[in-house]
């Protein structure tokens, strides 16, 4: 994006990155730009929610979605993707960059609110220990699993809006990427899903982004091997082939749910509905995939052009 290169003058150290820095024109354009992602984000995380079998059973998932059916439903839910995506918005909000301490209990006092958003596993075990010992996030997230750190795909679902907002410095946006995936997932792979979808936020809002521009930012792994496999695969093929080719979140990990989300939503750079439904077609882990290119799509497109039925169903961020 042209002009979009100011930076904080005196940039101060990691340990104390002091707040904004993005300044000027381009933290107004960032800040509107991160509030139209997580819109987007949240109408994915919530329209992909509907296709579980706790709603509806495979079969019919599967026809309602290729006939374009609009779930039934009068209220759509949003889960565990949209509630760490608002716990990230409100710390980048008061402080300007990533506070892990700050994040970490963020995090956990949204799993307090409501521990039914559909957390994952990984995030039963930690997140009730960070909301008496926020700062236990350095030892307790490298320690799941085994002692290997999560690499599982919930770094990747909620961070779009932190790439949209620090889209004019994207070696900005990799960094505070990495650091709000830290906080809960350890293993360089779940970080490394994190860095590739802000990325991709960040080149959307730029009108930069293609798959191949991800992959490259992406650190080297599983998951930028699957984006650059994703980044040969033609967009005639159709969702459901290319999910069973890259993955679309069955095994609930990074590196076999971001590139199949990433690929739907460059496939659909410019039409947030049809990249919804193309990643809803892919099956697997619907409400985190259709978060994933939600959040990437509506950081250039907003929502405004999906129907407004599907605004009206989705439950407000509050
Ligand atoms: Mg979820």
């Amino acid at each position: 994006m042209a002009g979009m290169t100011a930076r904080d003058p005196d940039p101060r150290s990691a340990s104390d990155p002091g707040p904004d820095r993005v300044v000027g024109p381009d933290r107004v354009v960032g800040l509107a730009a991160a509030r139209r992602s997580l819109e987007g984000l949240a109408l994915g995380d919530a329209f992909g929610e509907r296709w579980f079998p706790l709603f509806r059973e495979p079969r019919r998932a599967y026809d309602e979605i290729a006939a374009r059916e609009t779930p039934a439903e009068s209220e759509w839910l949003w889960t565990d993707d949209t509630a760490m995506a608002l716990a990230i918005h409100r710390v980048l909000d008061e402080c300007g960059v990533i506070d892990q301490d700050r994040l970490a209990l963020a995090f956990a006092l949204a799993f307090e609110a409501d521990p039914g958003r559909g957390y994952g596993y990984g995030m039963h075990m930690l997140l009730p220990a960070l909301l008496a010992e926020p700062e236990s996030w350095r030892t307790l997230a490298a320690g799941l699993f085994d002692g290997g750190g999560s690499l599982g795909n919930g770094a990747a679902m909620r961070v779009a809006p932190l790439g949209a907002r620090f889209a004019a410095d994207l070696d900005l946006v990799a960094e505070q990427a990495a650091r709000s995936a830290e906080v809960t997932h350890a293993h360089p792979q779940g970080i490394a899903g994190a860095v590739a979808v802000a990325v991709a936020a960040a080149l959307s809002v730029r009108c930069e982004l293609t798959v191949a521009a991800v992959a490259e930012a992406t650190p080297k792994g599983p998951v930028r091997d699957g984006l650059a496999r994703a980044a040969e695969l033609p967009f005639a093929t159709e969702p459901r082939a290319a999910a069973g080719l890259l993955g679309s979140g069955s095994r609930i990990r990074a590196d076999d749910t971001v590139p199949f989300a990433v690929w739907t939503a460059v496939r659909h750079r410019d039409d947030l509905t049809a990249a919804l439904w193309a990643t809803a077609e892919g099956g697997g882990d619907t409400d985190t995939t259709c978060a994933i290119t939600g959040g990437i799509v509506a950081a250039r497109t907003g929502t405004d052009a999906v129907p407004a039925i599907w605004r009206a169903r989705r439950e407000p961020l509050g």
